[in-house]
């Protein structure tokens, strides 16, 4: 599988803003955009002026970079986005929010994106008692997802609680750190996810 190997806080940079892609480094003045506030490489610190093209191009890797989505698989949610109907905006990031890798995430269940995907990946969560080891399955409201039994008194877990603290849960989720358990209550607002995205700029150039 395709996937990046620069080191994630470039990606950062070149968003000039956090996308939480490290976990608890993220929260701290450890954090590379907290550090260096400006794009990476020879010409970082360069004036940068976008274009309308490149405003709407920046846009949507930083989409991509948020939920950790290439290209192709992008494409697809922006396809399924538009054919159904609503604000295909909105309809494209509540697709992204829905993915188990970013309920894991979004519950608490893991530090940062990535790491909720390699849990996923690694087989240690079911939906509804059923294993799912596919990050990008969609989940959908009444879903429960929680840890396997036997995945239950793994190390990595014990970050939970830190977790917590840090991320905080929102509100169409509920969770269970006890159980190590979480719940889709319904699908999330528009203003209730907090991507620092212009959805509409992804929107027009798909539309170009
Ligand atoms: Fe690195 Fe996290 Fe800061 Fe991004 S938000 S630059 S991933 S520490």
């Amino acid at each position: 599988m395709a996937r990046h190997t620069e080191s994630v806080c470039r990606l950062c940079r070149r968003e000039r803003v956090k996308l939480y892609l490290k976990g608890d480094r993220c929260y701290s003045d450890k954090c590379s955009v907290v550090k260096h506030g400006y794009p990476p490489g020879q010409h970082g610190q360069a004036r940068q002026k976008f274009s309308e093209y490149g405003q709407q191009l920046r846009e949507k890797q930083k989409a991509k970079r948020i939920y950790g989505i290439l290209e192709k698989q992008f494409r697809c949610y922006f396809k399924e986005a538009d054919r159904r109907r609503g604000i295909t905006g909105e309809i494209l990031l509540k697709l992204l929010e829905s993915r188990l890798d970013n309920v894991v995430y979004r519950l608490g269940l893991g530090r940062s994106r990535p790491e909720a995907r390699q849990l996923v990946n690694h087989g240690h969560f079911e939906v509804n008692g059923r294993k799912v080891d596919i990050p990008s399955y969609l989940t959908r409201s009444g879903d429960v997802i929680s840890v396997r039994e036997k995945s239950r008194k793994q190390p990595v877990f014990k970050h939970i609680t830190e977790a917590r603290d840090s991320q905080g849960t929102v509100d169409w989720l509920a969770v269970d750190f006890e159980k190590l358990e979480g719940k889709v209550l319904r699908a999330p607002q528009r203003e209730e996810i907090d991507v620092p995205l212009a959805e509409h700029l992804i929107v027009e150039l798909y539309s170009r």
